[in-house]
C-alpha cells in the first residue's frame, strides 16, 4: 500500500469505536459514520470527519468499513439514495467487519462486482477488550490479492489475519468461531448454576478450572466477574449471539447438518431475550437458567 488509503468507518458502537479508535491511532485518516450522531463526537474532537450520511462518508472515503448489528442495518447504511453503494466508484473497496449471514454475505458480494467495488468479508472474532486492543483476529474472505493490499489495515484493529477463502468464507468461519463462544458461555452459565443448586460457591468453580492446565482459558477469565457478580454490562451484547445462532442453524439446515447442542443454546439465548436481556452481556444466560 503505496498511498494509505482515506477509510471511512460505519458503525461506532461496542466494537467499531474500539476499531475505528486504532485505525485512527495508526496513522490513517479516518472518517466516521453513526446513526446516533453523539458517538461521533469523540472522534470530532480528534479531527476525523464526521459524515452526516453514509452517501457523505463514502464520498471522503477509498475504503468503506462497515461495523453494524445486522443485515437490517447494512441495508440501511448501504442502500438508497444515502446509502454507500450509491456512491462509491469502481475501484473503491468495502469491508464488511459486522457478523452477517452467508446468503447476505454472498449477495452483498455479487452486488459489489457488479458495481466495480471490492470487497472483503471480514468478520472478526474477539469481544471488546481485544478490540480495544487492537487484537482482534480477523477471518478474511476476499481475493487474495486484495485482503493482502489491506494487511495493514486490518492488522491495526487485529493481531492475526486468517485468509479463509472467497466470500462468504469469513462469515463462515465467524460462524464456526461463534459456535464454540456460544457453547463455552453456556457451559460456564449451566456449570455456576449447578454449583449454587448444590450449595457450593460458583466461585468454586472458576478456581478449579483456572488450577487445570488443561481447561485454563481465557475466555472463562474474562467472563469470570460477569457470572460471580451478575454484572452484565455488555462487552457482546445477547442479542447480537442470538442472531449469530439463527445464522449458524440456517446454514447447518441448508446442508442437513443438525446442532443439538447449538439449537438447545439458541433456546437458552431467545429466552433470554424474551426477558428483555438482549442488550446485556451474552453471559445473563446465567439469569435465564433460573426461574
Ligand atoms: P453494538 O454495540 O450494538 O453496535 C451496533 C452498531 O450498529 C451501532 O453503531 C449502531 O448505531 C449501528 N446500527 C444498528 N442498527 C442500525 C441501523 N438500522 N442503521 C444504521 N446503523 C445501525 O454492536 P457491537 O457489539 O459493536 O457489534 C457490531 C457487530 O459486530 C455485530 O454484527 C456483532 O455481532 C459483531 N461482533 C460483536 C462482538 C462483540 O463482542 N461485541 C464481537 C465480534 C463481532 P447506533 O449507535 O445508532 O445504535
Amino acid at each position: 500500500m503505496s498511498v494509505p488509503p482515506r477509510i471511512g468507518f460505519i458503525g461506532l458502537g461496542i466494537m467499531g469505536r474500539a476499531m475505528a479508535m486504532n485505525l485512527f491511532k495508526a496513522g490513517f485518516r479516518v472518517a466516521v459514520y453513526n446513526r446516533t450522531r453523539r458517538n461521533t463526537m469523540e472522534f470530532a474532537d480528534l479531527g476525523c470527519q464526521v459524515a452526516a450520511t453514509p452517501r457523505a462518508l463514502a464520498k471522503l472515503a477509498d475504503v468503506v468499513i462497515t461495523m453494524v448489528s445486522d443485515p437490517a442495518a447494512m441495508d440501511s447504511v448501504l442502500e438508497g439514495p444515502e446509502g454507500v453503494l450509491g456512491a462509491f466508484l469502481g475501484g473503491n473497496t468495502l469491508i464488511n467487519m459486522s457478523t452477517l449471514s452467508p446468503e447476505y454475505t454472498a449477495a452483498l458480494d455479487r452486488k459489489c462486482f457488479v458495481a466495480g467495488v471490492n470487497f472483503l468479508d471480514c468478520p472478526v472474532s474477539g469481544s471488546k477488550p481485544l478490540a480495544e486492543k487492537a487484537q482482534l483476529v480477523i477471518l478474511a474472505g476476499g481475493k487474495k490479492e486484495i485482503v493482502e493490499k489491506y494487511d495493514a489495515v486490518l492488522k491495526a484493529m487485529g493481531r492475526a489475519v486468517v485468509y479463509a477463502g472467497l466470500p462468504p468464507a469469513g462469515t463462515a468461519l465467524k460462524l464456526c468461531a461463534n459456535l464454540v463462544v456460544a457453547q463455552l458461555t453456556t457451559a460456564l452459565a449451566e456449570a455456576a448454576a449447578l454449583a449454587e443448586a448444590q450449595k457450593l460457591e460458583p466461585a468454586l468453580v472458576f478456581e478449579t478450572l483456572a488450577a487445570n492446565p488443561a481447561l485454563d482459558c481465557a475466555y472463562f477469565r474474562m467472563k469470570k466477574e460477569n457470572i460471580l457478580n451478575k454484572d452484565f454490562t455488555p462487552a457482546f451484547p445477547l442479542k447480537h449471539m442470538l442472531k449469530d445462532a439463527r445464522f449458524m442453524l440456517d446454514a447447518a439446515a441448508r446442508t442437513g447438518l443438525e446442532l443439538p447442542v447449538t439449537t438447545a443454546a439458541e433456546k437458552l439465548l431467545a429466552k433470554a431475550a424474551g426477558r428483555g436481556w438482549g442488550d446485556k452481556d451474552l453471559s445473563v444466560i446465567l439469569q435465564a437458567l433460573t426461574k
